[in-house]
């Protein structure tokens, strides 16, 4: 019987490129800053700006806009030489409106009350400076279709979630019991997988100081590019910096490496915990009479190979998943921002590049044996998968998958994944090393050998001290910044470009992971050859 040959769909990496591309597309052309559609509303940039209620500078204001408030564009006026935009907007619950003038004593809206004339739900007017460097246009239109997409983007990464957890627990204790509780043989791995962390890691700071001090990429920001991005991100970078103060001592990290509540660990997601539960009762399986050993062994595999078929069952919808992401994150960042800060981003990505070219693609040759281009063709997915989603974390189930389909074992890729997509950030350390110099160059300081030194020793401790979540790393950044005593305000500067550079850091700390994989694949092989 000849029946008409079903079209084969093209493989799942490039169904997920045309996802990107479509995304992209999709963002530019009819996301909320689309130059086609009309911009009908503003969103206010200048975080610390109040919305005035008369155009006039000495008028009572009507303060506290928020920074996600979007408001309607209504006409100009002119008063005092200054052209003033009315907007109208409806009152949000957590917006308070306070009265800020001479005559209105602060403590008679203190309690943080709502006066009677501004409800909540109340369409509010206001009138703000009518100055481009400190408003946003917006399409209303746009702001919908995202507001449609975006949960499509959303559910998919939460499917991609779900799996991490039990992925992580049930490959390490499959693999750990299936090694017979060779402990000396896990730590061996354990020594060698942590020194090439830290190595790479180094090199990569290193990287990224060598490039910026050539490029010198802080010389080339305008004043006045640097004047408007400080007034529109300083609170932000306030927040982020104010995040990374609340360090604890090395010993309490050490300490609180053991879960207290096994449970807990898992529902938190505490990747570092649930690998010492996972790695302490796999080896206690082990250490059990065959009887008991062998029937749990199993079904601790058979739950393994379960959720790798869910993760495969969910990547199916990756491609709509990632055009969702990546329409949204277009969305994020602002062509003016991007335009100051080329250079910048352009010595980020130089550098990424450099690593990738200098220390990974020759350690996958020399100490993990492999070829490169068929590697690389074999860990697209996950790194498509970081790019779109900016999260170590979040790519781990699909970064275990590529390295399953390369033949690395289930107690490898259990062991070393779940650890460097938690500690082990090459891409972020570089960009700290960049960002610092950068900052401090804008600052007009100068940092000297024994500061860029201790610049390579923070930006890698910082970097294990980050999440793999996107964000992380400029949160860790105010550490670097800190010890070198470089302002942190500085991280205004560079937030803007933030959401974008962490797609491209990502995508490195991924290969990196990867590559350390398969580092540890070679040893444990070249391990069993010499039985
Ligand atoms: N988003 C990065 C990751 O998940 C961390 C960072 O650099 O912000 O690997």
């Amino acid at each position: 019987m000849t029946g008409t040959p079903r079209r084969r769909a093209p493989p799942l990496h490039v169904q997920i490129l045309i996802g990107m591309v479509v995304g992209v597309l999709f963002g530019l052309l009819f996301g909320p800053r689309s130059r086609w559609l009309e911009r009908d509303l503003v969103r206010l940039l200048a975080t610390d700006m109040a919305v005035r209620a008369a155009p006039s500078t000495d008028a009572a204001k009507v303060a506290a806009a928020g920074g996600t408030t979007l408001f309607a564009r209504g006409p100009t006026v002119e008063r005092d030489g200054q052209t003033w935009l009315r907007v109208t907007w409806t009152l949000k619950e957590r917006q308070v409106l306070k009265l800020v003038a001479e005559d209105v004593a602060p403590s008679e809206l203190a309690d943080g009350s709502v006066p009677d004339k501004w409800r909540v739900g109340q369409e509010v007017a206001g009138f703000l400076p009518d100055d481009e460097t400190i408003l946003q246009g917006v399409s209303s239109v746009g702001s919908r279709l995202q507001a449609w997409v975006s949960p499509l983007g959303k559910l998919f990464l939460r499917l991609i979630k779900m799996a991490i957890v039990p992925l992580i627990f049930f490959s390490l204790i499959t693999g750990v019991a299936s090694m017979g509780g060779d402990l000396r043989r896990l730590g061996r791995l354990g020594v060698r997988i942590v020194a090439f962390f830290t190595c790479t890691t180094i090199a990569a700071t290193t990287i990224g100081l060598t490039v910026a001090n050539i490029a010198r990429p802080g010389e080339l920001l305008s004043e006045a590019d640097r004047a408007r991005l400080e007034r529109q991100f300083d609170r932000g970078a306030r927040q982020r910096s104010a995040g990374a103060a609340e360090s604890k001592p090395f010993a309490e990290h050490l300490i609180e490496l053991v879960p207290t509540n096994p449970v807990r660990a898992a529902a938190d997601g505490e990747m570092l915990q649930i690998i010492v539960f996972s790695l302490l009762l796999g080896v206690a399986i082990a250490t059990l009479p065959a009887g008991t050993r062998e029937p749990l062994a199993q079904t601790f595999s058979g739950l393994n190979d379960a959720v790798v078929k869910l993760v495969d069952i969910c990547m199916r919808t990756a491609p709509v998943g990632v055009a969702a992401l990546m329409a949204e994150a277009v969305s994020s960042t602002g062509l003016s921002v991007l335009i100051a800060m080329l250079g910048y981003c352009v010595v980020v990505l130089a550098g990424l590049l450099l690593h990738v070219a200098l220390v990974y693609l020759p350690a996958l040759k020399l100490l993990a044996g492999r070829p490169i281009l068929p590697t690389l063709r074999g860990i697209r997915e996950a790194q498509l998968m970081g790019f779109s989603t900016s999260s170590s974390s979040a790519t781990l189930p699909v970064t275990m998958r590529s390295l399953r389909g390369l033949g690395v074992s289930r107690e490898v890729t259990g062991f070393v994944l779940p650890l460097g997509a938690t500690i082990n950030m090459d891409g972020t350390a570089l960009y700290q090393g960049v960002a610092a110099l950068f900052i401090a160059q804008v600052f007009g300081l100068h940092l000297g050998l024994p500061e860029q030194v201790a610049i390579v020793v923070t930006a890698t401790l910082a970097s294990v001290g980050a999440a793999g979540v996107p964000g992380a790393g400029i949160v860790t950044l105010a550490l670097v910044l800190t010890s070198v005593g470089v302002p942190t305000a500085g991280i205004a500067l560079i937030l803007g470009v933030d959401r974008l550079l962490d797609m491209f850091r990502t995508t490195v700390n991924i290969t990196g992971d990867a590559t350390a994989t398969l580092y540890a694949h070679a040893v444990e092989e070249r391990a069993a050859a010499r039985g």
